[in-house]
């Protein structure tokens, strides 16, 4: 029977040990508990109600503290708590941010060549058209000067052919 009371006391005591631990008093300050308390939770993949709160660098792997247990052990892994890993990771995602802006920055450069021979293309085309233009309007001028040539030629032909068939008219009349 006295058993049943220390068990029922030691859930009491804890609650009693919370409210006076230094995390509950740091909510209040700026200090990075107040942050650890906004931060989002991520849950294991694999141990769905299992807070991930490790890092293994080898692994480079997030790890709940049953992942921890069953495969990511030290020494044999680098396992760091995530407060831990955060400046190697923020160091990491920094230069990862470099290596954006580099790369975006090498697209622009792309970029700006493309354009240009873009309008390189346009300009050979407008002018390859208009070559195109003055091409045809040479050659229908051509054509245009072969048919009136032609049609001069023919109207000499008629004007003489008249011209022959009249004296043969006036000369027959005198044979007669
Ligand atoms: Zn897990
Ligand atoms: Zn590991």
């Amino acid at each position: 029977m006295a058993e049943a009371f220390p068990s029922d006391d030691k859930p009491k005591s804890s609650e009693d040990d919370e409210e006076t631990k230094p995390e509950e008093n740091g909510e209040t300050s700026t200090s990075a508990d107040g942050d650890e308390e906004n931060r989002e939770k991520h849950f294991c993949n694999v141990h769905t109600t299992e807070e991930l709160c490790r890092y293994c660098r080898d692994c480079q792997k997030t790890l709940c503290m049953k992942c921890l247990a069953d495969e990511h052990q030290e020494p044999n892994h680098w396992v760091q708590t995530l407060e831990e890993v955060e400046p190697w990771a923020r160091q990491r995602l920094r230069d990862h941010i470099g290596q954006m802006k580099a790369k975006t920055e090498e697209l622009e450069v792309y970029k700006a060549q493309l354009q240009k021979r873009q309008e390189d293309l346009e300009k050979w085309k407008e002018e390859a058209c208009a070559q195109v233009d003055r091409d045809v309007e040479n050659i229908i001028t051509m054509v245009k000067q072969a048919r009136d040539e032609a049609v001069k030629r023919y109207y000499l032909k008629l004007l003489q052919d008249a011209l022959n068939s009249r004296e043969d008219d006036v000369k027959e009349p005198d044979l007669d």
